[in-house]
């Protein structure tokens, strides 16, 4: 039985989506300011192999963000670069999704933009103010904290102390922590609505997309761990309050930080790495497997003998399929005596996976289980004990795993560093034709490679 942990009730429960064996699932999208760097990388392939393992279970799974394309951090860096805020947001959304792409992170199935949602948004502020729960002043609409007992229940915070640390710069608003719901402002990007011109607050797209798609109550609320203080809180605040239902929503899921070298990862700090630096000197499948290695609340420390080990990890798979493709070639038996014990041992291995993943996505004690096999399957190898049967069922069983953490162990290529120039020659050669427009022979060549397993991608 699969158990997650909320940090709702800060316990693991046992999962049972509100219908049936669909799963409605949403986790905080970037604000594309920036290109997005790795501890991005490790909130997504986590939630990526979480939505993965559900459909293996049997779930239908239906996964959407939000992409956070107005807000302040947009319109600041837009304005020192002199360039259009929604210009620049749509080029970092791009280089998010190339990113995402490039680690294999496929499993969203809408990607939901703030800035097409501004009716939904406006709605959901008019509920709020018929309702009593929001107030018009001279700089927007905000929220009122006092009006929700239960502000803080996610955080386990009481809005008294909070309020020890708070100040109302302008005293423009009832309580000190109160927050915008729309910011009134004539400076572009802004938006018309009941309140004259301006533009969302950050917290009120998530409530309004994720009303608009899963609706009021759905199963998993995902993110990093800084979101639940005050992000997370103040979505609970609006949503129940439109909706008078609680919960909003059923298990809320919480990604620990990547740090590197032992230290938080900032721009200040020089320690900054975005995806497309790490993947100039690692490959997707070795940072997917870096990541899970690690349980996904806890913190993660980059560093590149962690990924040495990763690799090094990755590569026991990859031999271990090519030790069994070779034996398969070979004359091996197609059974023998031994296969009752290891087809028990399989099913025993297969049980203990899941019962890995059962318990709050365990990946790491998972990769235990898988590892150990490993060892014993090498060792049986090595015995010349194994018959043609259950290799195939070894294999199919690692195959089936890599599907769920990510990774198609089919598409390896020991290619020598003969092939390796081969392919450089093609590749500029398909580059000249593309230059020229010849699409039809660049598709061509591509396609032809495909055919023999080479996988290229014009970026
Ligand atoms: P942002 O674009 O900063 O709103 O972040 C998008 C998502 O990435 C959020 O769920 C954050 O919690 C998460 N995130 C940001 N930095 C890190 C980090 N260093 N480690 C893990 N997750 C992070």
């Amino acid at each position: 039985m699969l158990k997650i942990y909320s940090t709702m009730s800060r316990k693991k429960e046992t999962f049972k989506p509100m219908q049936g064996n669909r799963v409605k699932l949403f986790v905080c999208g970037p604000t594309v300011y920036d290109d997005s760097h790795i501890g991005h990388a490790r909130t997504y392939i986590s939630f990526d192999i979480i939505a993965r393992y559900l459909q293996y279970r049997g779930y239908s799974v239906f996964y959407l963000q939000n992409i956070t394309d107005i807000d302040d951090k947009i319109i600041n860096r837009a304005s020192e670069l002199g360039v259009a805020p929604l210009d620049l947001a749509r080029k970092f959304e791009k280089r998010y999704l190339e990113d995402m792409r490039a680690l294999g992170v496929d499993h969203v199935n809408l990607h939901a933009r703030a800035t097409e949602h501004i009716p939904e948004i406006i709605a959901q502020i008019e509920t709020l103010i018929e309702k009593g729960f929001a107030y018009e002043t001279d700089t927007g609409v905000y929220f009122d904290e006092s009006k929700f007992p239960d502000f803080g229940k996610l955080s386990r915070r009481n809005i008294q102390d909070l309020n020890i640390h708070r100040v109302n710069p302008d005293n423009t608003k009832r309580n000190p922590g109160d927050f915008a719901l729309w910011k009134k402002r004539d400076e572009e990007p802004f938006w018309d609505s009941p309140w004259g011109n301006g533009r969302p607050g950050w917290h009120i797209e998530d409530t309004a997309i994720t009303e608009e798609y899963l609706g009021q109550q759905y199963d998993i609320h995902g993110g990093g761990l800084d979101l639940i203080f005050p992000h997370h809180e103040a979505e609970i605040a609006q949503m129940e309050s439109v909706s008078g239902k609680a919960p909003m929503v059923r298990y809320w899921m919480h990604t620990g930080f990547l740090n590197v070298q032992g230290e938080k990862m900032s721009k200040s700090l020089g320690n900054f790495i975005t995806i497309q630096d790490m993947l100039e000197k690692h490959d997707p499948e070795t940072f997917r497997f870096f990541v899970l290695s690690t349980h996904y609340r806890s913190p993660i420390d980059f560093s590149e003998t962690a990924l040495e080990q990763s690799k090094n990890s990755l590569e026991r798979i990859y031999k271990l399929i090519e030790t069994i493709d070779e034996a398969l070639e070979s004359d091996i038996p197609q059974s023998n005596d031994n296969d009752a014990d290891l087809n028990d041992k399989l099913t025993e291995i297969k049980k203990q996976f899941i019962g890995a993943m059962d318990n709050d996505f365990n990946t790491p004690k998972a990769l235990s289980v898988v590892f150990n096999y490993i060892r014993d399957v090498n060792r049986e190898l090595d015995e010349a004990n194994i018959s043609k049967s259950i290799l195939i069922g070894i294999k199919n069983f690692l195959m089936e795993f890599g599907a769920v953490i990510g990774i198609d162990f089919k598409r390896r290529i020991c290619a020598d560093d003969k092939t390796r120039d081969l392919l450089e020659v093609i590749v500029e050669v398909r580059e000249k034709l593309r230059e020229k427009k010849d699409w039809e022979l660049s598709d061509h060549i591509r396609s032809k490679l495909k055919e023999l397993d080479f996988i290229l991608e014009d970026k």
